[in-house]
């Protein structure tokens, strides 16, 4: 019997209004199902938004160390419970293990990173023009927050966005993916369990446009964080625009790895094989494009086929597995269907290209780690987003065409050189049109601490991550306090 789970409203657990639901299915194995969700919609975010929204004005007035504590506490649940939070993750959305862990990890970081602002919030002080008065800036909570998550972080990213916007004051409405609502589940439980009153945070599960669209265009929605694709988020954007409502979006990338002609070629395919095929490739800031120097390209595609090839698929849950599968059978096929358009378009195909049934991967979604080389910059495979196990190399023949090609992409997530040249370092950090830039390492690993985020069509302009986050969660505040006890003008009393 297939365990039932619900939306968390006002309160309380209930179904969807409409008292439809759908499937969370494991991707290593689709008999394997993890429970039925409510398939919300409008009435049900209606219900949360008004629920959540009664409960800011009570919320914004406790204290934020107060506030700060609460996320203390979960992330102290997290550490005790991270084991088992990781296995049930690989289980709902497929990654290895050991990448799960560290997406538990990723949100306990970011919980206790967040925490601590509730000691901080700085505002500023500073001089005013006129004598006895005194001028400063302090951050205010927005109200409610409505905040859209994908599933390849199905835990680390709910929390980059709930931990600041809760130490903040603000009130939430979370709608998880729909691919991995039990880790919504999971988070809001132990929101809860740590002593977040019930009404601050509200779950509504659902798809897109069913239970995603309206929290978007809900007018007592007062900001959205997105996580997605840049098509959703594109969207999500003009949907905002028509509300004045403030936006924050995260979403694709392309990221390209430069290899120079001295770069130190095994740290470089180790670089791609964990940048391009960890999480099966599923991240936004997975190295989907190598951009390798000529003179090395072809010793680089060699030494990168025989890893690529010693890859094993299977359960992520199983400690031989280095690659898990896809999330679900459309990725699958999308997947597929680019390694077609790659062949079509002429690059050479050195090993995958294929979906993978062999033994119990029968039983799920697993596309064998794909490299294709011979990639010129107008190729699809090198300009789309793919989201799965292809990893594309492109010869260029000096730094300067590296760049070049690297920044001729509508996306600029991240990126990284291979280098041993200092000067060819610092070149690429400066020229690189990305929001990240690594040397010697890949692609992917970012840190709470540090802001995370993209340019062109990846991003809207804000980052997550850093203290730069709260410029999301917040507005600021400006006030003046005159204690001159008589009329004092700006501007004019400038005797
Ligand atoms: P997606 O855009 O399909 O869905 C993301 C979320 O938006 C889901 O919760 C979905 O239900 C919801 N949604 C879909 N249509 C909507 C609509 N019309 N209105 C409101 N909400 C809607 O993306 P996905 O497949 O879940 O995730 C993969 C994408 O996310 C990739 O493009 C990836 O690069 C991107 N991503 C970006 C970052 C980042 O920080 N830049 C991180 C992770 C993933």
């Amino acid at each position: 019997m297939t365990e039932r789970f619900q939306n968390f409203i006002d309160g309380k657990w209930v179904d969807a209004a409409n008292g439809t639901t759908f499937d969370d299915i494991n991707p290593a194995n689709k008999t394997d199902i993890l429970g039925s969700f409510p398939r919300s919609d409008h009435r049900d975010v209606d219900r949360a938004v008004e629920a959540v929204k009664a409960h800011f004005p009570k919320w914004r007035r406790v204290p934020a160390p107060r506030r700060a504590e609460i996320l203390f506490r979960t992330g102290e649940i997290l550490v005790r419970r991270k084991e088992e939070l990781a296995q049930l993750m690989t289980r709902e959305m497929g990654k290895v293990l050991k990448e799960s862990r560290g997406d538990v990890q990723e949100a306990i970081d970011m919980i206790y990173y967040i925490a601590g602002e509730g000691r901080r919030l700085w505002g500023e002080t500073t001089p005013s023009e006129l004598p006895d008065k005194f001028a400063m800036t302090l951050r205010v909570p927005l109200g409610v927050v409505g905040v859209i998550a994908p599933w390849n972080f199905p835990l680390a990213i709910p929390t980059w966005k709930l931990a600041p916007a809760l130490v903040a004051g603000n009130t939430a409405v979370f709608k998880p993916a729909e691919d991995t609502p039990l880790m919504g589940v999971r988070l809001v439980e132990i929101l809860l369990e740590a002593g977040l009153p019930p009404g601050v945070v509200n779950l509504v599960h659902g798809f897109g446009e069913e239970a995603g669209a309206p929290l978007v265009r809900h007018p007592d929605v007062a900001l959205i964080s997105f996580t997605g694709s840049s098509e959703v988020g594109r969207e999500v954007a003009i949907a905002c625009a028509a509300e004045h409502k403030r936006v924050s979006l995260e979403m694709g990338g392309k990221n390209p790895i430069l290899v120079m002609e001295d770069a130190d070629l095994d740290l470089a395919v180790d670089g791609t094989i964990w940048g391009g095929f960890g999480t099966s490739g599923q991240r936004c800031t997975a190295s989907s494009r190598i951009l390798v120097h000529k003179k090395v390209v072809k010793e680089f595609a060699d030494r990168l086929l025989t890893k690529a090839q010693g890859l094993r698929l299977g359960d992520g849950l199983s400690p031989s597995t280095d690659v898990g599968p896809v999330i679900n059978e459309t990725q699958l096929k999308r997947i597929h269907g680019y390694s077609k358009i790659g062949l079509k378009e002429g690059a050479k195909l050195l090993c995958g290209g294929e979906i993978y049934r062999e033994g119990e991967c029968k039983k799920g979604f697993f596309y064998s780690p794909t490299v294709f080389a011979d990639v010129t910059p107008k190729m699809r495979i090198s300009k789309e987003e793919i989201f799965g196990p292809t990893v594309a190399v492109l010869p260029v023949a000096s730094l300067d065409e590296a760049i070049e090609v690297a920044n001729a992409s509508r996306y600029g997530l991240s990126s990284a050189i291979y280098t041993r040249d200092i000067n060819k370092a610092f070149r690429a950090i400066e020229m690189l049109g990305a929001g990240i830039t690594y040397v010697n390492a890949s692609t992917i690993g970012a840190e709470v601490h540090l802001p995370f985020g993209g340019i062109r069509q990846t991003g809207n302009g804000h980052r997550e991550g850093g203290r730069q986050v709260m410029d999301i969660f917040t507005e600021w505040k400006t006030v003046y306090i005159d204690y001159s006890g008589k009329l004092q003008r700006a501007q004019i009393d400038v005797s």
